[in-house]
């Protein structure tokens, strides 16, 4: 298990991150809210600052800052706007990733280069209408023929579909092996005839996320563009949702410690009684639960990133991150809504937006039930923790 320290340079990228979230990020939370989009312009501008391939290695044109500098700048993305931040975990983590694992040389070159310098926006597509917590069981089919594979079929709920250059697409190609040797991944562009956007959905949280309906209609996608081996998709798929998961406990943990510095100033200035509420004993203890949480979200957020950074396989551990991470977030928003009280409801505040975006994380990416499994597998699997 590794030990770490930040060094000069991850410091380096948390201040860089921070301005960007502090000048251009968070003047803009609200607007990207109400109207639901994320301006182009932010893109770019995360774009030009390294900000789409943080995490990928320099060789394929990221800044090669590993899961520690990703972590980081999930975190400080997430003191200002959630629907930002997911915008660029979509992208890196779980749409650049499965590249990264498994991609040939040449699909690294034509594919990931563009996307980790933010040319090209990614997304991941695994979930369908029927197939929700039961990732395996997938309908969209991909048979060969030829040197081509013809996709039908259709995902739900992806975010960024509707704005994404590059999917990853995972179809059924075997239909009597199941999810272990019938799911092959695809790379697909979105300009590939026969692929289509439909609904864009509307939410109660991250409303400046695209979350989209793609639907595969004969879509042709040669052999060189399959992602690793055929009947291997699923494993593609369950070794980046442990990046995924990783990167939303680093998420919880910069909306919980924006929630946290807003409290204490609210605490501060706000007066009952002849008092500010911060003298009454009940604040502080809320105060101190929410810092306590704090601390061991980001002692276990960056122990894991360590360990993906070691090479060590993280499966469980980046479960346990998921899961306690993005319960305590929506605990520490809770008492900050009611430390706030009635000026924590209102929607000139960030808090009911924090509030809103922080529900999405028990759910995707794996619900947190699902995150109990992952993790109760392992142990009964080992013997042992
Ligand atoms: C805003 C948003 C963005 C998303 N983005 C993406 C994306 O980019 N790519 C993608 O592929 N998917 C995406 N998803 C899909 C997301 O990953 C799924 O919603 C999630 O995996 C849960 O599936 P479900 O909603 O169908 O819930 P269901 O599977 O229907 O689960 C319903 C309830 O039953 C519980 N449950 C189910 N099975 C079990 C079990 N075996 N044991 C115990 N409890 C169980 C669940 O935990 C949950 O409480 C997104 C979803 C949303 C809402």
């Amino acid at each position: 298990m590794m030990d770490f320290q930040f060094t000069e340079e991850q410091r380096m990228i948390r201040e860089m991150v921070r301005k960007f979230t502090d000048r251009d990020v968070r003047p803009l939370a609200a607007k990207i809210d109400q109207e639901k989009e994320i301006p182009k312009e932010l893109i770019a501008k995360g774009a030009e600052n390294g900000l789409f391939g943080i995490a990928i290695p320099e060789v394929y044109g990221g800044s090669g800052f590993g899961e520690i500098g990703y972590c980081i700048m999930m975190e400080e993305l997430s003191h200002g706007c959630a629907s930002f931040a997911i915008t660029v975990a979509a992208h890196q983590s779980i749409g650049c990733m499965p590249i990264l694992l498994d991609g040939t040389e040449e699909q690294k070159q034509t594919f990931l280069v563009p996307m980790a310098a933010g040319e090209k926006l990614g997304a991941f597509a695994l979930t369908e209408p029927g197939a929700g917590s039961d990732a395996g069981s997938l309908k969209t089919t991909a048979v060969a023929d030829g040197d081509d594979f013809i996709i039908n079929g259709s995902k739900i709920w992806i975010t960024n579909g509707g704005i994404a250059d590059i999917v990853i697409l995972y179809a059924v190609t075997d239909p009597s092996k199941g999810a272990h040797g019938g799911i092959t991944a695809f790379i697909v562009p979105t300009d590939t005839p026969g692929f289509s956007v439909g609904t864009i959905e509307d939410k109660m949280g991250i409303r400046g996320s695209n979350t989209a309906e793609l639907i595969f209609e004969g879509m042709r996608i040669p052999r060189s563009q399959v992602l690793g081996k055929v009947g291997e998709g699923f494993k593609n798929a369950m070794r980046t949702l442990d990046y995924g998961r990783l990167g939303l406990g680093a998420a919880a943990l910069g909306a919980s410690k924006e929630m946290l510095t807003l409290s204490i100033r609210h605490a501060g200035e706000r007066k009952q009684f002849g008092r500010p509420i911060a003298d009454q004993q009940i604040i502080q203890f809320y105060l101190a639960e929410m810092a306590a949480k704090i601390y061991a979200m980001e002692s276990m957020v960056y122990r894991t990133a360590a360990m993906a950074d070691a090479g060590e396989k993280f499966s469980r551990e980046s479960a346990t991150v998921k899961l306690l991470c993005t319960d305590w977030q929506g605990e520490i928003v809770d008492r900050a809504l009611q430390i706030h009280a009635g000026m924590g409801y209102m929607t000139h505040m960030p808090i009911e937006r924090f509030y809103r975006d922080a529900r999405i994380n028990r759910i995707f990416e794996g619900t947190n039930e699902i995150q109990h499994i992952v993790i109760a597998r392992d142990l009964l699997k080992k013997g042992g923790y």
